[in-house]
């Protein structure tokens, strides 16, 4: 199977009430990871790329180890996607380098700003065969080029400027502000999503699929493994994995996790370079951190609902 775009997946996860789930890639052996954990999942996968990332790695690396993936998986429906694409000329760079969906992110523009670029970026995409999220509101938190907010609960998504947003954007698929936070420190006590918000956009919006960022939950088990061999993490917190669940089941179609991969990497190496302090082979850090991203994706896969569901999005 050559990559896919998101409009089967999403359309499935809409109609049997799950989430796929979206993951960042950086390198070889994060991709490897998860990609291990989706074949032995059977779970329908899509990878996506930051600006942060293109950076970091370069694009044809990037391209090359996620081609090499679908490649090696040919009854895993795979997307390469664009994470917060920020320009109209970012995101046609990615179209024309073969990505499958794309991200604008002009939520921090004016609202009719955010239609007029989100629009250019749909009709360039679409002609192209490529989906397009967008994003309305503002997300909370420390992700880069990501603005932080103070109080989430006064930035959520407006049901109604949604279903404006939509219609005059034609975007694929929306990110909305539902009480989630990027990054690690994301709340001083745990968040309460605004399920009320997702259940009024689907019944204004029904059959459309929404997109949650900031979902990772910070597993207690990484941080715990972090503090203990050097580390210093104090007071992270995630979204809980029941609250994740529940919009899986309702109109959210696409979960991004990024923060949770770094930290199962992060505390896999640091405990091997405490435990073992004569290793010096590069292998025996990443080779580890490389199945604890697998372990911990093919838990997800299970919260997110979408094991076992890669032929039916075929
Ligand atoms: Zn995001």
């Amino acid at each position: 199977m050559a990559l896919v775009n998101t409009k089967k997946m999403f359309e499935m996860a809409y109609k049997n009430g799950y989430a796929i789930g979206a993951f960042n890639v950086n390198n070889m052996e994060m991709t490897q990871g998860i990609v291990e954990a989706v074949a032995q999942e059977k779970s329908p996968l899509i990878l996506q790329v930051s600006r942060g990332a293109r950076k970091y790695a370069g694009i044809s690396y990037l391209r090359a180890i996620i081609d090499t993936a679908v490649t090696e998986n040919p009854d895993i429906p795979i997307v390469m996607h664009l994470d917060h694409g920020d320009t109209f000329e970012t995101c046609k760079q990615f179209v024309d380098d073969g990505f499958t969906s794309v991200m604008i992110d002009a939520s921090s523009k004016p609202f009719e700003e955010n239609i007029k670029i989100t629009k250019q970026v749909v009709e360039y995409a679409h002609d192209h065969g490529v989906v397009v999220e967008a994003e309305l509101g503002q997300l909370g938190g420390i992700e880069e080029d990501v603005v932080g907010v103070e109080d989430i609960r006064k930035h959520l998504a407006d049901p109604a400027q949604v279903e404006e947003f939509v219609a005059k954007s034609g975007c694929d698929s929306l990110a909305v502000a539902c009480g989630t936070s990027h990054g690690a420190y994301k709340f001083k006590s745990e968040p309460k999503l605004a399920f009320d918000i997702i259940q009024e956009i689907a019944e204004r919006l029904p059959g459309f699929p929404l997109v949650m960022h900031g979902s990772s939950s910070v597993p207690r088990e990484f941080i715990d493994l972090i503090n203990k061999y050097g580390g210093n993490m104090p007071n992270a917190m995630g979204v809980p994995e029941e609250a994740v669940g529940k919009a899986a089941k309702m109109a959210i179609c696409k979960v991004n996790i990024d923060t949770d991969l770094r930290l199962a990497v992060t505390a896999k190496i640091r405990q091997v370079c405490v435990e073992k302090p004569s290793e010096f082979d590069p292998r025996k850090f990443l080779g580890p951190g490389r199945e604890a991203i697998k372990e911990m994706v093919r838990h997800k896969l299970h919260v997110l609902g979408c094991a076992g569901k890669a032929a039916e999005c075929a």
